[in-house]
């Protein structure tokens, strides 16, 4: 789950920044209306937060355009500024949601992951195996219905892992899919190995049952059972 944030302050943006990565979202940080503007355009993602006092363009005028050339991704807007008539304004400009600074981080991760439900009614938001269990909403990894806290790049490869499960994974494929490694110029399979060992300390240590398993000279396969 990708999500944009348009947003001046640095302080903000920061706070933003890393309390959305450590939720498991990646997170890309516009300083400029402009530039906000410029990445919507080019690039995906599925949610939008957005401030309102932006330097150049204002928040409003940026989301109106969206909207008239058709943007369907899901805004949340941050905002100082709180009067009935700013949040009607806000509302009728094509926002979903309006939180007002300074808010209480659980409430905006609780209103992006209702936005995100909402606007993808038919998407997979849940990958399992066995008692394993990854909400992809929620950003929460579970085996037998206790918590499992993962990093976000530990969480980006156990959801890759899960999407193929039952197929044997290289080290190309995740360098390549997960860290996004194209050139093999610095070979990461040092890397991945140090982050699948830390994986399946976390996901099968205190498990009897191990679901990820090391297929020797060729890769990895998460599966339940060893055939
Ligand atoms: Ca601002």
């Amino acid at each position: 789950m990708r999500i944009l944030v348009i947003e001046d302050e640095a302080k903000v943006a920061k706070a933003l920044k890393e309390g959305l990565a450590a939720a498991h979202y990646e997170v890309v940080v516009a300083r400029t209306g402009e530039e906000g503007f410029f990445l919507v355009n080019a690039e995906t993602f599925d949610l939008l937060i957005l401030d309102l006092m932006l330097p150049g363009r204002d928040g409003l005028e940026i989301l109106a355009t969206l909207r008239k050339r058709g943007l369907q991704t899901p805004v949340l807007i941050l905002t100082a500024r709180d009067t009935v008539a700013d949040r009607v304004r806000g509302l009728d400009s094509g926002a979903d949601d309006y939180l007002v600074k300074p808010f209480a981080f659980p409430e905006l991760l609780a209103r992006i992951r209702t936005l995100i439900r909402r606007a993808r009614p038919d998407q997979v938001l849940c990958l399992k195996l066995a008692d394993l269990e990854m909400d992809l909403v929620a950003r929460t990894v579970t085996r037998a219905g206790q918590s499992i806290q993962l990093t976000l790049r530990e969480f980006e490869l156990l959801e890759y892992l899960l999407r193929h499960q039952g197929h044997i994974v290289s080290r190309e494929m995740l360098a390549r899919e997960v860290w996004k490694e194209t050139a093999r110029a610095t070979p990461l399979d040092n890397v991945i190995d140090v982050h699948i060992a830390r994986l399946r300390r976390k996901v099968d240590g205190p498990f009897e049952t191990k679901l990820l398993k090391t297929v020797r000279g060729v890769g990895f396969v998460l599966r339940e059972g060893d055939a």
